[in-house]
């Protein structure tokens, strides 16, 4: 009897299925949850870098944060238009979602040196900002108004 519970006990078999299998299968069910709970945060991290805007009134895509730009000192800028209104604008190198519209003008630029034009949707025309041209670099740049905008991608 005891020999045989010796030769049990020590066969490769039964020692492999004790230690083995069992701690081997819990750390890889570890390091797969431990993947799982780190994709979401890898993926809102390339979501900012890559962060977009939307027109808030038709969702067609504008421009995204890579475009982001700092004229006068930043890329966030609070204006007020000659009736008084305040705008919060942000500026961005590049907006292929908007394209300008009207006469070209300097009348009461926020950004001296430039002239401006309205900056409208291409999706459904509702104005975003404006576009300013310069001579100094940036020679173009897209003022588009904050809350015109949305980072919420439509359904
Ligand atoms: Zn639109």
């Amino acid at each position: 009897m005891n020999g045989r519970r010796l030769n049990e006990a020590n066969s490769p078999a039964t020692i492999g299925r004790r230690l083995a299998p069992i701690p081997v299968l819990f750390r890889k069910s570890t390091e797969q949850n431990q993947k799982l709970d780190q994709r979401p945060d890898v993926e809102e991290l390339g979501k900012e870098e890559e962060e977009k805007f939307y027109c808030a009134s038709c969702g067609h895509l504008i421009t995204t944060g890579r475009w982001l730009i700092s004229v006068d000192g930043g890329h966030e800028h609070t204006f007020f238009n000659p009736a008084g209104i305040i705008f919060d604008i942000r500026c961005f190198k590049e907006a292929p979602g908007a394209v300008a519209a009207g006469k070209s003008t300097d009348e009461f630029t926020w950004f001296q040196g430039y002239s401006w034009q309205a900056a409208l949707c291409r999706g459904c025309g509702a104005q975003l900002g404006w576009q300013f041209t310069g001579d100094d670099a940036p020679p173009v740049f897209f003022g588009l108004i904050r809350d015109r905008l949305t980072t919420q991608a439509p359904e």
